[in-house]
């Protein structure tokens, strides 16, 4: 099962359980849709 993270705000955005056991990284829908690199 791999992982994607987000590499803007390193949270793990979802699982990827067809994929090998890896890490994917990309954006998560908050900062997609926000610019701004507010982080709780
Ligand atoms: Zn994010």
């Amino acid at each position: 099962m791999g992982i994607i993270i987000c590499q803007s705000c390193d949270n793990t955005i979802s699982h990827v359980e067809h994929e090998k056991v890896t890490t994917l990284y990309g954006k998560c829908p908050d900062c997609n849709s926000k610019h701004d690199k507010n982080q709780k």
